[in-house]
């Protein structure tokens, strides 16, 4: 940074080469010791800190940090010198130096803090949310900031040079279903009329791609009115795109070349690319999860065939009534304790219950194990190859629930035995999902991604005869076992998008009504296209390791959807409420505690 009539220079970007150089510096007091009549400080900006020396002979400076506290804003002038041998603090990156203070003075204080500004703070996340502008002093919180701007700075420079423009697109607008609520805003000049917040920018991005805009990007805020479960906000930020002419291998390979600049550019991290693909029913199949992540083995393999012919009932029953016996095998001994564990768990997914087996070194031992024929026994033995202590999990199922069983297991094993991941990031695509799924509630079919997305042309005929067989061309980019990116190729021709909402139980009037915008510009000659939107927020969280989008959202919301720094959402002024013609009932009585 350029100096500034405040100060020459950053606190932590001294070093040797300034030694012996004058120096004037801004920022806060991260702490003050007093060393026997010699006041040691360290004075933080955003680059870091730096030790300053406030010794008596200096005596107004030496009154004014006798007065400092935590966090009070001071201007330091003094000299750049070596720190005396043993004193060097290797820890920090301006530890062989420290500034002798000439002249200090106080900018501005500070009340008491609410909770110290350490690397790793224990206060509560209800204080640090209220206290939004302390916490992001923290260093951590200022990495993340800092690794947020590098991520959205690399992505414009690599989109850019791929020939995208980067077009903002309308937040007050008309709703765009992407399966959530829409938050809704009053228009005052037409009353009783309202605007949703965009909860994605599909129709305008493919809108502008009927405009001939071939290459179109957005950092862009989407809004979901969700429930907020765990980790969800209310608006959250993709990296939003578009291509015309385009196959779904272009969208991947534009993807893989722009996480490639950018990993390499923030973190220098050389990815392996192309990224391996896997169809949604493999992934479904081998790892219960259309996330899976990769970074460990742990296959689920099916044993259906084997088990066709199986007397024992809970088997052979599912084999042969179109259902299907998937076994996950673990190079683990489990006690009958962490069985009865890891059943409770699967229970709850809504599994009937876990059939087992031990391998001794010479034989299957478990209650199941007298059931089962003793040839089905030696294949599996053959298939599996056991170690003593091994343990076979079976789910015998149809195949989602089955799938979803030893899915739920596979993430448990990763983490309840600790497997070390093969690399630090695995990046995969999954592609082929199915087109449509039953809404058994609305008794209709719905969209497994978006309205808008294309099927693959070989299942067209199936939109009719077998809906939920048709696969499509969405497909989802998995990080380490995150989804963090979905998109599709889309219906480019209008009668293909009527089609598909018509099954999905849209009228042609509520067709117009709700997606005429489209269709219309669909029929002036849109040209083939798809595109995909990347979680920021998710992708910088885990760039940093952080578990929560929360740490890496400048300001972000409680689960509750409440902002505690501005304390949104929050009652407004009954005058505003009357221009709006809006009439507020009372709120639900809260439902007394039991
Ligand atoms: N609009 C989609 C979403 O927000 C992404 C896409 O299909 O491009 O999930």
């Amino acid at each position: 940074m350029r100096p500034t009539a405040l100060r020459t220079h950053l606190c932590g970007e001294l070093g040797a080469a300034q030694v012996g150089q004058s120096v004037r510096l801004a920022g806060w007091v991260h702490s003050r010791r007093d060393h026997g009549g010699v006041y040691f400080l360290d004075l933080r900006d955003r680059s870091g800190l730096v030790q300053v020396v406030v010794n008596p002979e200096e005596v107004e400076a030496f009154l004014a940090a006798g007065k400092l506290g935590a966090e009070h804003v001071v201007s330091v002038e003094g000299a750049v010198r070596l720190r005396p041998q043993g004193m060097k603090n290797p820890k920090i990156p301006t530890g062989e130096i420290e500034v002798k203070a000439l002249s200090l003075k106080v900018l501005n204080t500070s009340k008491t803090l609410p909770f110290e500004l350490d690397e790793r703070t224990t206060a509560l996340e209800e204080t640090r949310l209220k206290y939004r502008f302390l916490d992001l002093r923290r260093p951590p919180m200022l990495a993340n900031l800092v690794q947020r701007h590098k991520v959205s700075q690399s992505v414009r420079r690599a989109l850019d040079a791929e020939g995208f423009l980067e077009i903002e697109t309308p937040i007050l607008t008309k709703a765009t279903p992407e399966g959530a609520r829409d938050f809704l805003v009053p228009a005052r000049l037409s009353p009783g009329d309202f605007y949703a917040l965009p909860q994605s920018p599909q129709i305008f991005k493919q809108i502008l791609m009927v405009s001939g805009v071939d290459r179109y990007f957005q950092l862009a805020r989407a809004f979901r009115d969700e429930d907020l479960r765990s980790d969800r906000q209310p608006e959250h930020t993709q990296i939003d795109l578009e291509m015309s002419f385009v196959e779904e291998s272009d969208v991947h390979a534009l993807v893989e070349r722009m996480l490639k600049t950018v990993f390499r550019e923030t973190m220098a991290v050389e990815l392996e690319t192309p990224f391996p693909r896997l169809d949604y029913a493999d992934a479904m199949l081998r790892y219960g999860s259309d996330k899976p992540d990769l970074r460990f083995g742990l296959a689920v393999a099916d044993c259906t065939e084997l088990f066709k012919d199986s007397a024992f009932k809970v088997f052979g029953e599912a084999a042969r009534s179109g259902g299907v016996v998937r076994v996950l095998s673990v190079a683990h001994e489990f006690s009958r304790a962490e069985i009865d564990k890891l059943t409770d768990l699967v229970k709850k997914g809504g599994a009937k219950g876990l059939a087992w087996l031990k391998y001794d070194g010479t034989a299957f031992t478990a209650p199941i194990a007298k059931f089962l024929e003793p040839e089905k026994l030696s294949a599996l033995k053959e298939r599996f190859q056991p170690k003593p202590g091994h343990h076979l999990f079976f789910a015998a199922d149809q195949a989602p629930a089955a799938a979803a069983c030893l899915g739920t297991l596979r993430k448990e094993f990763i983490s309840r035995l600790k497997l070390q991941p093969d690399r630090p990031w695995h990046f995969s695509w999954v592609t082929r999902f199915p087109l449509l799924e039953w809404e058994p509630e609305e008794k209709r079919w719905t969209f497994t991604h978006n309205p808008f997305t294309a099927p693959l042309d070989a299942d067209m005929p199936k939109l009719d005869s077998d809906p939920a067989a048709v696969l499509s061309h969405q497909y989802d980019l998995v990080l380490n076992g995150v989804e963090i990116a979905s998109g599709s190729i889309r219906n480019h021709r209008p009668e293909v998008q009527r089609k598909i909402l018509s099954l999905m139980g849209f009228s042609p009037e509520e067709q117009e009504a709700q997606f005429g915008l489209l269709l219309n510009a669909l029929e002036f000659g849109a040209p083939p296209h798809g595109g995909i939107a990347l979680g920021l927020d998710r992708l910088v969280a885990l760039m940093r390791g952080e578990d929560s989008i929360r740490e890496v959202i400048a300001f972000p919301k409680t689960a509750r959807g409440a902002c505690l720094l501005s304390e949104a959402p929050g009652p407004v002024d009954p005058r505003l409420l009357k221009e709006l013609r809006i009439k507020v009932e009372a709120p639900p009585a809260a439902v007394p505690a039991k």
